[in-house]
């Protein structure tokens, strides 16, 4: 009889109870006690919800991020972190946030101490806290957590199974900060792991699930044997291991996962479904196959009937060793579709959150043990949903293929290269060497977020709405004009967030309520549901921007989001290739480029904040995503004159591996962070002597501190020593909405003395 599992549940809550609970504590308007009782409730309800899965997964609830749990669980903290004497749960935190929490004084909880860096996990939009290594470190076990957690599931009733990271996975996830050999701490980390699974199997865990997602990539040399020495380990020990490997196939990982010598291991059969049949012949016969057949990072329902036409044989082969499973944790999506009150019925009927996944699962199940006729009813709605999606004209719109089919490389070419445009664009705009400008955003205000939520609410009319904005507009326009910063922005001020601000505005698009995920710790977003071709019914922000380049004679730039960042931050329709969504998003947004040109606005910038998070997980593909996601950010900026100069925004700092794709792009203009790796960064820059304009980040947004004039001048001159001054920019590392104005027209000011600085000593 086939097996259901599940390898992970969202721990935020349906509400997000959790992110308010952490939050209570660290403002501390709550008690530890009290956290951990709302951790323990969440907990009880998640495992009540699932509890039509035969096997629920313990200890992939977290506090903050399961990474953190487990270098916990392995007593592996980096040493600025060793010694604390205040409570356990503090240190947590501290690790996590980079302090103590709550902010008493007594033990130690004054000092700053900088938290463990924050990295993606895999290519999901999760980020976990990276492990820090170093030679000759030591582990030790402290399973506590999970035994807790074990008792508690027990207690309740249910058939509990134990989720740790798994060896390889978690030091691959980690860095040597020394630079030294990763897999030299494997052997110590081992004894640590074989004792923990005899810990667990003496505590009634009969299976362990394992994740090695690790095993979906390119491993580096030496790393495939060591899997193997590892699992010879492990493999031996009381505890029955399923290692769970998810997010892409194996490819040439798959004979490696078939031959360890453990009890099961799964397989995302949603990106691998061809590794089925492979992985199947290739494993040894007592072995159990988890094959994930749920996908657990979308939201759209599971095509059932499909599904079965190929799951049906599998399961008549593998009998009692098939288990089936959502293809990775269901961390990745929202909670509930049963809050969504605000989605119409037509595509909610399209939709799965994580409980609906579940439900998908457990009927996959039913109809495997007892024959399709058993849920015959279930199977048809499915079906009739499914069709209606493919037949929808709100999904497939005839003018936007035929606009799609009409695109050419062409139509991504600027007039002339950029040397020329430079040239063009500098008679235009008439600015000083070091010229300054801002990423876009300046202070998202109280009194900016509660007039729009009282315009969402009805409680003031649009044009009320539209007035209180023109005059934020106003007031930021005049303030840079006073600061003397050389490009203006209109600010932003209307914008919640820089793709929901223009998804509400395209058709295509719809928004949940309660939509969330997890990113880190207590943050969440709500991404975007992209469900059908995109199109501009009208100008998004044509208006606001030409009412901002009205105040100045200043040149101000119009401000937009790329069509790869909306793709990377919204959750897409499965029914075509990211890469075609992609040139949708394009496509319109291109419309607006030449609005806004026609409007007069002699810069555009097009923030491309997500187009490194979207890189595949292997490297062999990362050509083809550069590719085609440069040509979609050529397709929306290439329709301009030479004198239209075109920006881009992109919030971090590593480019070196990713440069012949940025100078790809072939903005005029790129800002970037760097003012945290001391310009280093830049090194890239000049060895592949990008040719284009550039604006280094000066200053770190995310801090409140606020930068010197010397500091800023430094920086700059390191620059310098990298890129010809005369393509260099002044600016920040990104958007100013999360600061205060108080923080905000210091740093500028001295910013804009340092440039000043820059072009008297030229
Ligand atoms: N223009 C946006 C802003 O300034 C860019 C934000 C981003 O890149 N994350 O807020
Ligand atoms: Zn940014």
């Amino acid at each position: 009889m086939t097996r259901t599992h599940n390898l992970g549940f969202p721990r935020i809550g349906a509400r997000r109870e959790l992110k308010f609970a952490l939050e209570a504590y660290w403002q501390g308007r709550s008690s530890a006690a009290e956290l951990n009782t709302q951790a323990a409730l969440l907990r009880e309800r998640h495992w009540a919800a699932q509890a039509a899965v035969d096997l629920v997964p313990v200890g992939d609830f977290s506090l903050y991020d399961q990474v953190l749990d487990m270098s916990f669980t392995l007593g592996h903290l980096p040493q600025r972190f060793q010694g604390f004497d205040g409570p356990e749960l503090d240190n947590y935190f501290r690790v996590a946030r980079g302090r103590s929490a709550p902010q008493v004084a007594g033990h130690g909880a004054c000092c700053g101490v900088a938290a463990g860096e924050m990295t993606k996990w895999f290519d999901s939009n999760y980020h976990y806290i990276v492990p820090e290594f170093r030679a000759g470190q030591t582990f030790h076990l402290d399973a506590s957590r999970l035994l807790q957690q074990l008792a508690e599931a027990q207690a309740q009733g249910r058939h509990a199974k134990p989720v740790l990271i798994g060896p390889l996975t978690y030091l691959a996830l980690g860095k040597a900060k020394d630079g030294s050999e990763r897999l030299d701490l494997l052997s110590p980390l081992l004894a640590v792991y074989a004792e923990l699974l005899d810990t667990l199997a003496a505590h009634g865990a009969r299976w362990v699930q394992i994740d090695e997602p690790l095993l979906a990539t390119e491993l580096d040399p030496g790393w495939a044997q060591a899997y193997r020495d590892a699992y010879a380990v492990l493999g031996t020990r009381r505890a029955q291991l399923l290692v769970a490997t998810y997010f892409g196939p194996l490819r040439e990982n798959l004979p490696l996962l078939a031959e360890l010598p453990v009890q099961g291991v799964h397989l995302d059969a949603v990106n691998a479904r061809d590794e089925v049949a492979p992985l199947l012949a290739a494993l040894p016969g007592d072995r159990v196959l988890s094959l994930g057949v749920i996908n657990g990072r979308n939201i759209w329902l599971t095509d059932l009937n499909a599904t079965l036409d190929w799951l049906e044989p599998v399961a008549r082969q593998l009998g009692e060793r098939l288990w089936l499973a959502p293809s990775c944790s269901l961390l990745h999506v929202p909670v509930d579709l049963a809050q969504e009150q605000q989605l119409d019925a037509e595509l909610r009927s399209w939709l799965a959150f994580a409980l609906q996944k579940l439900d998908e699962l457990a009927l996959l199940a039913r109809a495997l043990r007892e024959g399709r006729a058993a849920v015959q009813a279930e199977l048809a709605a499915n079906a009739a949903a499914l069709a209606g999606r493919r037949a929808s004209p709100r999904v497939h719109n005839p003018a936007v293929a035929q606009a799609l089919a009409r695109v050419d490389a062409r139509l991504g070419q600027r007039p002339s290269p950029h040397a020329q445009r430079a040239a063009t664009q500098a008679a235009r705009l008439q600015l000083p060497a070091f010229p300054t400008t801002t990423i876009g955003s300046f202070p998202q205000t109280a009194e900016i977020r509660q007039a729009r939520s009282r315009f969402k609410a009805g409680e003031v009319t649009a044009a009320a709405y539209d007035d209180a904005m023109r005059r934020e507009i106003a007031h930021c326009v005049k303030a840079q004009e006073t600061l003397g910063l050389d490009v203006l922005v209109h600010g932003e001020a209307e914008r919640n967030d820089m793709v929901e601000y223009f998804g509400e505005q395209l058709v295509g698009y719809a928004f949940s309520q309660f939509g969330w995920v997890q990113s880190y710790g207590s943050r969440c977003v709500k991404p975007p549901l992209l469900f059908g071709d995109i199109s501009r019914p009208r100008p998004i922000t044509v208006a606001w921007s030409r009412h901002a380049q009205s105040l100045t004679e200043r040149p101000m730039k119009g401000m937009l989001t790329g069509p790869v960042t909306m793709l990377n931050w919204s959750f897409v329709r499965d029914d075509q290739p990211r890469a075609i969504t992609c040139r949708q998003l394009a496509l319109a947004l291109r419309e607006e480029v030449l609005d806004l040109e026609r409007a007069g606005l002699p810069i555009i910038q097009i923030d491309e904040a997500a187009l490194r998070e979207g890189l595949p997980l292997r490297r062999a593909q990362w050509g083809d995503y550069l590719d085609w996601a440069v040509a979609c950010f050529r397709l929306m900026a290439g329709g301009v004159a030479d004198a239209t100069q075109i920006h881009t925004h992109m919030c971090y700092s590593e480019f070196s591996d990713i440069l012949p794709a940025i100078a790809a792009m072939d903005a005029d203009v790129i800002t970037i962070e760097t003012s945290r790796s001391d310009m280093a960064l830049l090194d890239a820059f000049r060895s592949f002597r990008y040719p284009n304009q550039i604006g280094p980040g000066v200053y770190d947004i995310h801090s409140p501190n606020i930068p010197s004039q010397a500091d800023i001048v430094t920086l700059m001159k390191r620059a310098a020593e990298r890129v010809p001054a005369e393509r260099l920019w002044v600016n920040p590392d990104c958007g100013l909405k999360t600061r205060q104005w108080a923080e905000v027209t210091p740093a500028l000011q001295r910013m804009v003395a340092a440039a000043r600085q820059l072009r008297a000593e030229l």
